[in-house]
């Protein structure tokens, strides 16, 4: 058998492929990443830049921790308000998890990450080339064909063929491999803002107006980007008059940001249909990282932290194994059960509350001990930072726990209140 030009051939150098195409090449691999944007500074528009503290072992295992901080990144965290109250976990780090994630606007971040790609000893930096087509060979994919501009084209044969092209992916298409759908029922317009001091410091914020989300996100730059996510029947009075409607929105929230104290850094920008989409991991020969395998509802904030968690995750499963068919697909199969077994369960809950519904009974008892105590608001803040997994946060000893708070406080708030001296005393 021939060796092909390329170990891996990637497309998307953006969060995960790059990822993906750093640490392949770390491992000795030969990496072509096509990437269909030119400009080697280009990013992602929408997103809200809030990377979960499950990635930071990805993101420091790359080498990249301290260059974020240098660019302005923030270590961050997230105040949550709740009918019950807030949910604030006290302090950052110390425990068995990350304690933090960070802020920063992807506008520094995905030309950071493409740098380090196309510096990385084997990586080659293809920017310019559209992905348009697959080689198949004996049922395996074998490789992927670009065109450049309008008249050049350029085929790229690989022992493995990667996805990371994002929640559209064409190259899902071209393996007709459909995603699974899930509706979500909510929009969400966001907008920077300069000069804005929030209550929470350099934390994030987070309001569930149930079912209505709002959000406040510091990050580099000396930017804070508002967020809001309400439910599709408020659409078309929102479009009506986005700045009024937003700014409403904003004002109205339980300490909410000043906005009268800050300048508005940028326009508005709305995502509308943001549908729940996941795909089967692995095809013989490919493979999808990020939001190629798995784009779930940004309400929670995770696209960007699996996207470096997932790339790492094939890396692992797959770099020692691309000797043979064999050996390769025993490590597809390893890399699809560990992305199973590591978001399955999320993408459940997370779509099932993106269809806006209230909360149901295990909500209201999580969330309100969150509230009421520290030990609960870690549990829960480390379900949110997706330290841990569903079964963890829903074990049997967090609803004891939870339980235990509830009635605590249910029990002192049906005693009587202590009245004349005793009152003084109080
Ligand atoms: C409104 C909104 C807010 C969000 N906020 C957050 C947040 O706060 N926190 C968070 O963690 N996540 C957030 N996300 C999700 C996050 O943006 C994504 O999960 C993340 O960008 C996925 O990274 P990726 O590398 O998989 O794909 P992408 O970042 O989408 O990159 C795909 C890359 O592939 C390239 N490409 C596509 N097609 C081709 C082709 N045919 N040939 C070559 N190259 C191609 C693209 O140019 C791009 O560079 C948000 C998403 C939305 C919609």
């Amino acid at each position: 058998m021939t060796r092909p030009e390329y170990d891996v051939a990637i497309v998307g150098a953006s969060i995960a492929g790059c990822t993906a195409a750093t640490l392949f090449a770390r491992g000795g691999l030969r990496v072509a990443l096509l990437e269909s944007r030119a400009d080697p500074n280009a990013y992602k528009r929408v997103c809200t830049h809030f990377i979960q503290a499950s990635a930071t072992p990805t993101i420091e295992r790359l080498g990249v921790a301290q260059a974020i901080e240098a660019a302005g990144g923030i270590r961050n965290g997230i105040d949550i308000w709740t009918r019950w109250g807030w949910i604030r976990r006290e302090g950052n780090g110390g425990g068995r998890y990350p304690g933090y994630g960070y802020n920063i606007r992807r506008e520094t971040l995905d030309p950071m990450l493409r740098r380090l790609a196309a510096s990385t000893p084997g990586v080659d930096l293809l920017p310019g080339h559209v992905a348009e087509r697959l080689f198949v060979d004996g049922g395996r994919i074998v490789g992927v064909g670009a065109r450049r501009g309008d008249e050049t084209t350029r085929d790229v044969n690989a022992r493995l063929v990667v996805a990371a092209d994002g929640r559209q992916s064409r190259i899902a298409e071209l393996a007709l491999v459909p995603p699974r759908v899930k509706a979500h029922n909510r929009f969400g317009y966001f907008a920077y803002y300069r000069g804005m001091s929030l209550r929470s410091g350099t934390k994030s914020q987070m309001w569930f107006l149930e079912p209505d989300i709002a959000y406040t996100f510091p990050n580099d730059g000396g930017l804070t980007l508002l967020a809001c996510m309400p439910t599709k029947d408020k659409l078309a009075g929102f479009k009506a008059n986005v700045e009024t409607a937003f700014e409403l929105m904003f004002r109205r929230l339980p300490e909410g940001p000043s906005l009268a104290h800050a300048e508005r850094a940028s326009g508005f920008l709305g995502m509308v249909e943001m549908p729940n989409l996941s795909r089967r991991p692995t095809l013989p020969g490919l493979a999808f990282i990020g939001d190629a395998a798995l784009a779930t509802d940004p309400l929670w904030g995770v696209g960007c932290g699996w996207a470096f968690q997932s790339a790492e995750w094939l890396v692992d499963c797959v770099g020692d194994a691309l000797a043979t068919d064999q050996l390769l697909d025993r490590g597809l199969a390893r890399y699809a059960r560990r992305h199973h077994a590591a978001l399955a369960a999320h993408d459940f809950l997370i779509c099932d509350y993106a269809t806006g519904r209230p909360y149901n009974a295990l909500e209201r008892l999580l969330y309100s001990a969150a509230a009421r105590d520290p030990a609960a608001a870690r549990h829960f803040q480390e379900f949110g930072a997706r330290n841990i997994s569903v079964g963890q946060f829903l074990s049997p000893r967090a609803l004891a726990r939870a339980l235990w708070v509830n009635a605590g406080h249910w029990w002192r708030s049906r005693r009587p209140k202590p009245t004349g001296r005793a009152a003084q005393r109080a």
